[in-house]
């Protein structure tokens, strides 16, 4: 057994279909008196709907979210806040409203309720990202920490297959990295394998029957489980190359984690055979990398960096990017290994398994 260091943080978790039914009752236990509830414009209803359960709890709905958190759009909801004297934020929504409320969480006191509608995983992570200037910046900070999450699968009924795929490809990449990661730990490891074995089985059931709540339960358990070790232990190559990916071209979050994944996964294959091993394993695939593309292919998610907008000419600029500064990666990075990387990711070509060329495998 390794020696590790785990500082659990602190975060009441409440997971059920119909749960939202208990917003007014947690606010309430907050002893919050005046929330302001946040969402995207596209989100709206879920907010309307939030705010006529808490009745007259509800000062404000800011439906205003915009993807990764501009920081105009911050600062304007920062004021609305402060000009409202509220005294918690309920953030019900996608990646983008729960990190415009840790946005407003990093400078002021206000407890986030987290009502999470897609299965990117922000609501357990400690972790923010504003942009200025056209440039995201991210960090870590206990006070964006949500301290309330209500899960209700309910809520994810209307996420539609080609948004739902990718979202759960997403998921499955912050729990693949968690199995290499430098800090790992045993709890993490038993939560990130899970997470695997929950989205596998349950995204193509969700994409070929968008209304069936059990797999939509079962989707949400294992983002509730990938964001959990992504909010825990740190990321690698794969996180690295997305986050460069999205800022620096503009490609969508979610799609770029599905193309990325199998490719990162097959390039620190042979630096870390055990996570290989559980990868695989809680796939039902006999290659992690190659499982993970098979998934991505079963769900009709897009495969290939070329398909979702990636120019070619920007191959060189990413990997000087994604090289520029060191960072742990059980394999150590290198430029002609990361453009390679790419060069798959944009063909979108099944990752080859070395060992095991010549057969189908
Ligand atoms: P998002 O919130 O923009 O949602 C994606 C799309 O789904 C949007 O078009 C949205 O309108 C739609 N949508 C959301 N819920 C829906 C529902 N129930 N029904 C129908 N449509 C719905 O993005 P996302 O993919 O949820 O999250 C990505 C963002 O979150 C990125 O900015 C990423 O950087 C951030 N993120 C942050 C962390 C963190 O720990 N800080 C973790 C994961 C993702």
């Amino acid at each position: 057994m390794r020696s590790f260091v785990y500082d659990h943080p602190a975060q009441r978790v409440i997971f059920g279909i119909g749960s939202i039914e208990r917003l007014a009752d947690e606010v309430g236990r907050l002893g919050a008196r005046r929330v302001l509830i946040v969402t995207t414009p596209a989100e709206r209803r879920f907010a309307d709907d939030a705010a006529r359960r808490l009745g007259p709890l509800a000062i404000d709905v800011f439906a205003e979210a915009a993807m990764h958190v501009p920081i105009e759009t911050a600062r304007a909801a920062r004021r609305r806040a402060a000009e409202l004297n509220v005294d918690c934020c309920v953030a019900i929504g996608g990646g983008s409203t729960i990190g415009l409320g840790k946005a407003i969480a990093l400078e002021s006191p206000l407890p986030i309720v987290a009502v999470p509608t897609t299965y990117a995983g922000s609501e357990m992570t400690p972790i923010y990202g504003l942009t200025e200037g056209g440039v995201k910046k991210t960090g870590r900070d206990r006070r964006v920490l949500p301290v309330t999450v209500l899960y209700d699968p309910a809520l994810t009924l209307s996420l539609p297959p080609q948004i739902s795929g990718p979202s759960g490809m997403n998921a499955l990449a912050h729990c693949v990295e968690a199995l290499y990661a430098e800090d790992a730990n045993p709890l993490i490891t038993l939560a990130a394998t899970e997470g695997i074995r929950a989205l596998a089985r349950s995204l193509p059931v969700v994409v070929r029957q968008p209304d069936n709540l059990d797999a939509r339960s079962d989707a949400q358990y294992g983002a509730w489980l990938a964001g959990m070790v992504l909010g825990a232990v740190g990321m690698a190559i794969h996180h690295k190359l997305c986050h460069t990916l999205g800022g620096s071209f503009n490609l969508p979050h979610a799609e770029v984690h599905t193309v990325i994944l199998p490719h990162a996964t097959a390039f620190n294959r042979d630096a870390a055979p055990d996570a290989m091993r559980l990868i695989a394993d809680a796939l039902g695939a006999p290659d992690a990398a190659q499982g993970l593309y098979d998934l991505a292919v079963r769900i009709g998610a897009p495969i290939s960096l070329e398909e979702i907008g990636m120019p070619l000419d920007g191959l060189d600029r990413a990997a000087t990017l994604a090289t520029t500064n060191p960072y742990y990666n059980p394999r150590p990075i290198d430029f002609a290994g990361v453009r390679q990387l790419l060069e798959d990711a944009y063909q979108g070509t099944r990752p080859i398994n070395p060992a095991k060329a010549g057969s189908h495998v």
